[in-house]
């Protein structure tokens, strides 16, 4: 490669940020760090500033960004840190960078998200929310830009590995039969229902197999996750929802499978560790070193698989119901599901309730058609405002 590619990463002071920035320090002959974003723990965002030495930074306010520009300048750095969504668009479609990390969690990434996909970047997508969100648009923004778009959750990236160069002609077409969407089951895949009531979010946070962020977590718990994965898996292949079959498969080694008509099912294998989907990506379509370990199948030694128990996951019927429903069902679906995590992990509802709130959020609106960005976000505030009467009508 003849020229060091300019990343911007929006999150970087997240799980996937900084697992982004563990691959890039590996590969300083290909990556520069272009612009760096962070929304809390701002300590963290200034020193990978002194350690990367971006162009750019982006906090959340003014005052934030006062502060940490001193502190780069005293540094010796001329980073010029930027505020807000703005500064985020800006960084995402800035006319020198070649690709742009979407790490930023939930809605507020959507608008960044689609800056950089507008500017026609190498997106790699992490914030499945924003394509959950905006479905639609978000894919007719790819293709009037010619944006790259590449995943970075694990399953789709192992999906897009096992899926031929032209899959865009159609799955049928390219002779698949379904997509095998795996998951964790996360870590109340075996805890009786019963005690499901008192479970906290330190426990629901204790992912078996991966190490995240805690919105994510918690989603990982409830099996909303894979709800989000499944309408993502549906906009980025082109998919129904009715191709698209989930399997639980604890051990977190398949990340994903494609079963073809003649019977070949390909499947992505590895250790559960993001690097691997994210040197995927950045790298596409050549292969670098990401530093994660060899997979060692003698000590793995087993692989197992069950079907999905929508009784002790009802998120994934509802993301099902709504991915079926189409329109603005998803993004009420992810608002609601927004506040209903952000209300569990603040201990003002209980585990089984975030189920409770967006099954009545989306029994009260009505789904319609979205045509364009206004649409998606009044139904995301919406969705919002909804939940929030639920928390304040059970005293919460
Ligand atoms: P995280 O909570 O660890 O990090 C989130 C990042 O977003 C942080 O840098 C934070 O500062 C920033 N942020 C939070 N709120 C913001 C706001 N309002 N405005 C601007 N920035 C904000 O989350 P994560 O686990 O790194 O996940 C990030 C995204 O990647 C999520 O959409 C998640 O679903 C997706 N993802 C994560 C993993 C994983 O292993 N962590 C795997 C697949 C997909
Ligand atoms: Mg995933």
């Amino acid at each position: 490669m003849s020229q060091l590619q300019q990343i911007s990463v929006l999150g970087a002071t997240g799980s996937i940020g900084l697992s982004t920035l563990d691959v890039i320090a590996r590969h300083p002959e290909r990556y520069q760090v272009f612009a760096l974003s962070g929304f809390s723990r701002l300590l963290e965002l200034e020193n990978l500033c002194l350690r990367f030495h971006p162009r750019f930074a982006v906090v959340p306010t003014a005052a934030v960004a006062i502060e940490l520009q001193g502190a780069l300048q005293a540094g010796g750095l001329t980073t010029r840190v930027l505020v807000g969504e703005a500064g985020l668009c800006e960084v995402a479609a800035h006319p020198e960078v070649n690709a742009v990390m979407a790490a930023i969690v939930g809605a507020a990434g959507l608008k960044p998200t689609l800056a950089a996909v507008e500017a026609g970047k190498k997106v790699l997508l992490a914030n499945k929310e924003a394509l959950v969100m905006s479905g639609a648009l978000f894919m007719q923004a790819v293709r009037k830009s010619g944006a790259v778009l590449l995943p970075i959750d694990s399953e789709h990236n192992a999906i897009f590995q096992c899926l031929p160069g032209d899959y865009g002609r159609g799955l049928s077409q390219v002779g698949v039969r379904r997509i095998l969407l795996t998951a964790s089951g996360g870590p109340f895949r075996q805890t009786p229902l019963e005690q499901l009531q008192a479970v906290t979010p330190e426990q629901a946070c204790a992912h078996p197999n991966w190490s995240m962020g805690r919105k994510i977590s918690v989603d990982s718990a409830s099996m909303m996750n894979k709800g989000l994965e499944l309408i993502e898996a549906c906009w980025l292949f082109d998919a129904k929802p009715a191709q698209i079959e989930v399997l639980i498969h604890p051990q977190s080694v398949i990340h994903s499978l494609v079963d073809y008509v003649d019977g070949s099912v390909l499947a992505q294998l590895g250790n559960p560790d993001m690097r691997t989907p994210i040197s995927h990506a950045l790298a596409w379509p050549e292969r670098i070193d990401s530093g994660v370990a060899p997979l060692d199948l003698f000590a793995i030694a087993r692989l197992d698989f069950q079907a999905p128990d929508e009784a002790r996951f009802p998120c994934l019927r509802l993301a099902r119901d709504a991915a079926d429903a189409g329109g603005s069902a998803p993004a009420l679906l992810n608002a609601a599901n927004e506040v209903a995590v952000q209300a569990f992990l603040q201990r003002r509802i209980r585990f089984p309730e975030i189920a409770s709130v967006i099954a009545e959020v989306l029994n009260l609106v009505p789904t319609i058609a979205v045509e364009s960005l206004d649409g998606v976000l009044q139904a995301d505030a919406q969705a919002r405002q909804l939940a929030e009467q639920w928390l304040l009508r059970h005293g919460r």
